[in-house]
């Protein structure tokens, strides 16, 4: 399926708060802007983002009650339909009412060619689209262990998470014992902020050494709540519809034990979502694209603009990508103006 003749002001690739918030200030600025959402139920670019993944969102100013994650994409998604954005679907661009759920065949992007405007774009149920400028909001996925219980869990609301500061300060894990599995910077910072919630925080890592600063190191070695099991992996995370504990394997034994917690997080690193890209974007070191100003969303390439987690590997919170939706819509309005584009 192929799109029509027309070629887009803006076409926004991503669907988390980034993507969403950058629809919205672009459809009201009369840019009608095309939003390619991701696959339902994608393993990469997932409609909603990573807040589909997450219970209770406590720390979103506006909800003072506090909101499901999937609830507030959804609230997200209509508040951007409502203006006339449009959504890229296997059946075809959608808007309106036809557009009314975040679970319908939404495309992914499989490629785009940034080499010459207007930029090319491929998505993987074949809709094709020109496009005078594109926002890429594709976020970044938080690395998970890969169990099949692990996952289960983190989407039913099961005390599994991969965001403490998002989730940990819910009553659900206070005063319990929590387990975080890392040794990188995330990790610690990670355990040391639930230790003020927390009976006890478990730090479980792979190996005998941190990869974390060594400032952090001597915050979690100075932490009287926190104790650090060297040399440990997750094999199974226990637990029927809640997490009543986690099965251990010692990485130099081999030996199994199972540990009894309340809570997991998982604290492994992130992997920004550029495939697609082909590297036609410079990324920093650990993948994330660079902005050409750290103040702006702009990029080193004309007209590609970039919002949200995919070109943030500190902040990574809904109200940060949101808050660079909103720059990246206004910078391509302000360049598509530049170019005579209106
Ligand atoms: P990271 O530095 O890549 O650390 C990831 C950790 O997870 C490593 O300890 C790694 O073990 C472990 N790991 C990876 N895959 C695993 C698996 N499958 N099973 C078990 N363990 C696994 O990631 P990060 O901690 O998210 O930090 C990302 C970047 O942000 C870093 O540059 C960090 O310095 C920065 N950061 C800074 C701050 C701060 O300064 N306050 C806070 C957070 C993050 P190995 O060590 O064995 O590889």
């Amino acid at each position: 399926m192929t799109s029509n003749d027309a070629i887009e002001k803006v076409t926004i690739i991503g669907s988390g708060p980034a993507g969403w918030t950058a629809a919205v200030y672009a459809a009201r600025a009369n840019l009608n802007p095309l939003v390619f959402p991701g696959r339902p139920l994608g393993k990469d670019l997932l409609p909603g983002g990573q807040l589909m993944l997450t219970t209770d969102v406590e720390n979103y100013p506006g909800f003072p009650d506090g909101v499901m994650g999937p609830e507030m994409m959804e609230l997200f998604f209509k508040q951007a339909i409502r203006f006339g954005t449009r959504v890229v679907t296997d059946d075809g661009v959608k808007s309106g009412d036809d557009a009314s759920t975040l679970f319908l065949p939404y495309q992914n992007v499989e490629s785009v060619d940034l080499s010459k405007r207007p930029f090319h774009i491929v998505g993987d149920g074949g809709f094709e689209v020109d496009s005078q400028s594109v926002i890429i909001a594709t976020g970044a996925k938080a690395n998970w262990i890969g169990l099949e219980n692990e996952q289960r869990l983190a989407q039913t609301g099961g005390g599994v998470s991969a965001c403490a500061v998002c989730d940990g300060a819910l009553p659900v894990f206070r005063d319990k014992e929590l387990a975080v599995v890392g040794g990188g910077d995330s990790a610690v910072e990670e355990a040391t902020y639930l230790a003020k919630f927390a009976s006890r925080v478990y730090l479980i890592h792979r190996r005998d050494a941190l990869r974390a600063s060594k400032i952090m190191q001597q915050r979690a070695f100075d932490n009287e709540k926190l104790e650090i099991l060297w040399n440990k992996t997750v094999s199974d995370v226990l637990g029927d519809d809640m997490i009543t504990g986690v099965r251990l394997k010692d990485t130099v034994t081999g030996g199994q034990s199972d540990l009894p917690v309340g809570g997991l997080f998982i604290a492994i690193g992130h992997t920004p979502i550029t495939q697609f890209l082909g590297g036609q974007l410079p990324t920093d070191d650990k993948g994330y694209i660079k902005l050409k100003d750290p103040y702006r969303s702009t990029t080193d390439i004309e007209g590609v603009f970039v919002a949200g987690d995919v070109a943030d590997s500190v902040y990574r919170q809904a109200v940060t990508a949101a808050a660079m939706g909103c720059k990246s819509a206004i910078d391509a309005e302000r360049w598509l103006a530049e170019q005579g584009i209106e």
